[in-house]
């Protein structure tokens, strides 16, 4: 029924084949819920996802959906639009109602563009059709992000610290620092976000995923990895502790 992203098993081939050659991408450190109930699309997704450094939620019906939303923060939503027990447009368009502002990216089978109009009218902030090249996908997830946080550029600067998202380098005062996937997302969130205070609960709910246990110290044991890379040897410190709270990266 215009499935077209079953039009075969090539096209989920193909898009596998432009992902895997795709080199040289910008990372995670945002958190990322994908409503979709095709299980063998979800986990291709998925996987796509997390080789590019995002933590990834997976919801099949629209319920569970609502359910991650209203116990978890998002960066941004990857919604299908046929699901089995509700309309992704009407799933939209009940978030916006509920203040939810989260990006919306509606991914439909549906070819039509009377229902790419429904879409952006119940709220949703870009739209693409199965199938798709797995570039322009991620191409699209980069600029929903970087509009809601107002990022405009892909280096991200605090001091003499420097990330690059699309690279992936980081350099503080020129050296180079090799960070694992988690410290860099991690370091992206924290510079994203320098001069805020970043408690525990949120680098939880945006650097690890659904199933993480929060009450572990994993937090703390990687916040001091980083600080070994990229604060050791420094005179001024970037990461400071906030009693009780969390953490905050700044100059001072
Ligand atoms: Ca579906």
């Amino acid at each position: 029924m215009g499935e077209c992203w079953s039009v075969g098993n090539d096209n989920v081939g193909e898009t596998v084949v432009v992902f895997y050659l795709y080199i040289g991408n910008p990372g995670g450190g945002m958190k990322i819920l994908l409503v979709e109930d095709e299980q063998r699309i979800a986990g291709f997704i998925k996987r796509g996802l997390r080789e590019e450094r995002y933590v990834v939620d997976v919801a099949g019906t629209g319920e569970q959906g609502l359910f991650f939303l209203s116990v978890n923060a998002y960066d941004l939503i990857i919604l299908d639009i046929m699901l089995p027990d509700m309309d992704g447009v009407q799933l939209c368009k009940d978030l916006r109602r509920k203040k939810i502002t989260t990006p919306v990216l509606m991914l439909t089978a549906k070819c039509d563009i009377s229902d790419k109009i429904s879409g952006l009218d119940a709220g949703a902030d870009d739209y693409l059709t199965k199938p798709f090249a797995f570039e322009e996908f991620l191409a699209r997830i980069r600029a929903l992000l970087r509009r809601a946080t107002d990022v405009k550029t892909t280096t991200l600067r605090i001091a003499d610290l420097e990330l690059d998202q699309v690279s992936r380098k980081i350099t503080r005062a020129g050296k180079p620092i090799v960070l694992t996937g988690k410290e860099y997302s991690l370091l992206e969130y924290f510079m994203v976000h320098a001069n805020q205070v970043i408690t525990r609960t949120m680098i939880s709910e945006h650097v690890w995923a659904e199933d993480f246990d929060r009450f572990s110290n994993v937090i703390d044991v990687y916040v001091n990895y980083l600080r070994n890379k990229i604060d050791k040897g420094f005179p001024r410190k970037l990461i400071h502790s906030i009693r009780g709270t969390g953490y905050v990266l700044k100059e001072k």
